[in-house]
């Protein structure tokens, strides 16, 4: 049964990334307004979230470490959104497999809150303790019970630039929530609450105040909001090109290209421009076989939105070549 589960959370759980992604979805999910990473060895030894939001009862905290245990679906409609939006209950029964796990969780209503400890499956420590309202919950020594694993991570450096990434699409994604990240004492973001242009400030730097400009569309298929870059913020190397499809990252080379297009003869050779942009669209428009991990996705008619995508950024950036 627990090399099952091991076996299981290796669909969901690649590296500490992952477990970084998953919880900090979920602080979302419950309503955080504020949420803190802590990592230490680039994940490898420490990954801690901590959350203001609306905490779990005892039973609910012991229950959320069950496979398929989820508080998320309640409509057919939710139904649907599972299979775009990724696997349901998973996530903790995976991480808790090949992991140390503790827990601390406590709602507004509750005077205690309730602490566990869970390794590799095992349940360790269920007890009543004093703690703030929300959750906090401790990764520590991922794949410690699977040391083929454990090898196969890269270096400190690789798996903090992975942690980071995943850290920069939540924050981007919800800059009405409050984030910090510290890794080995450090403190690496301190991101107040705001509207997306003070987000991308925050996370990449004054420099980019100067540099946003802000695009929108909407059409019956189709609403385009965020930023592209004047040329001047482009560098040669990729990662700071975001796009969110129902304010879920995902990855589009087609899109990319779509943006690409806009600034030809604009960039110096290989420069790559920066966007934050969302994309909303009906989900029946959305193809549903994609691997719920993956960042992928597909359209039912990627042309007609690459080339709304294209139209917007043309006229965003036309508006400020003079
Ligand atoms: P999912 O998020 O798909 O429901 P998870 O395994 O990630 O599955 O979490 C299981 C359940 O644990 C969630 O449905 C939720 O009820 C609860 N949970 C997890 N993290 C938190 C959190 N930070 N705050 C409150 N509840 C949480
Ligand atoms: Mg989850």
């Amino acid at each position: 049964d627990s090399l099952a589960n091991q076996i299981a959370a290796g669909e969901v759980v690649q590296r500490p990334a992952s477990v970084v992604k998953e919880l900090l979805e979920n602080s979302i999910d419950a309503q955080a307004t504020q949420i803190q990473l802590i990592i230490k060895d680039a994940g490898k030894t420490l990954i801690q979230v901590i959350d203001d939001g609306i905490g779990m009862s005892e039973t609910d905290a012991r229950m959320s470490f069950e496979r398929h245990a989820t508080s998320k679906i309640k409509t057919q409609e939710d139904l649907f959104s599972i299979m775009t939006m990724g696997f349901r209950g998973e996530a903790l029964a995976s991480i808790a497999a090949v992991a140390q796990v503790e827990m601390r969780t406590r709602r507004e209503i509750d005077d205690l809150g309730t602490q566990i400890i869970i390794e590799g499956s095992e349940l360790k420590t269920q007890s009543k303790i004093n703690c703030p309202k929300g959750t906090s919950i401790a990764v520590k020594n991922l794949f410690f019970n699977v040391p083929a694993r454990r090898n196969f991570l890269k270096s400190n450096p690789v798996e903090t630039k992975h942690i980071i990434d995943e850290f920069q699409r939540v924050a981007l994604a919800f800059p009405e929530v409050a984030f910090r990240m510290y890794h080995n004492e450090e403190e690496i973001y301190n991101l107040s609450k705001g509207k997306l242009a003070q987000r991308i400030i925050g996370i990449f730097g004054k420099n980019y105040r100067e540099g946003l400009i802000p695009c929108q569309e909407e059409t019956p298929l189709l609403k385009v909001k965020g930023y592209i870059g004047k040329p001047e913020l482009a560098k040669k190397t990729r990662g700071e090109q975001f796009f969110f499809v129902n304010n879920r990252f995902i990855k589009h080379a087609y899109l990319h290209h779509a943006v690409l297009t806009c600034y030809q003869d604009l960039l110096p050779k290989e420069h790559i421009p920066f966007y934050v942009i969302f994309l909303e669209i009906e989900p029946q428009h959305i193809d549903i076989n994609v691997h719920p991990t993956k960042t992928e996705i597909k359209f039912d008619d990627e042309k007609a939105i690459y080339a709304i995508l294209q139209a917007t950024v043309r006229k965003a950036l036309g508006s400020v070549q003079n």
